[in-house]
């Protein structure tokens, strides 16, 4: 999930595609979020929330399982509101 509104430079990690391809537990390839730029594919971005990193949601562990809710610093958009 990527802003074409959001700044900053591509992820190397990912390559600016916001997923990288890690093996599970039995060796098989999943392909996830990348860690290092949330999702986005950008990196140092000047204006992506700071709160989700321009992802535009936040990870909520609710003790049973982690919940994906829409950001409440950003209302979901991923960029910083001024
Ligand atoms: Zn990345
Ligand atoms: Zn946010």
């Amino acid at each position: 999930m990527s802003h074409p509104e959001l700044k900053g430079d591509r992820c190397p990690k990912c390559n600016g595609s916001g997923c990288v391809v890690t093996k599970d537990g039995s060796g098989l390839p999943v392909s996830a979020s990348c860690a290092s730029c949330s999702g986005t594919g950008i990196v140092n971005s000047p204006n992506a929330c700071p709160k989700c990193k321009g992802s535009g949601t936040v990870e909520v562990d609710t003790g049973m399982f982690i919940m994906e809710n829409d950001c409440d610093e950003c209302n979901g958009t991923g960029l910083k509101s001024k």
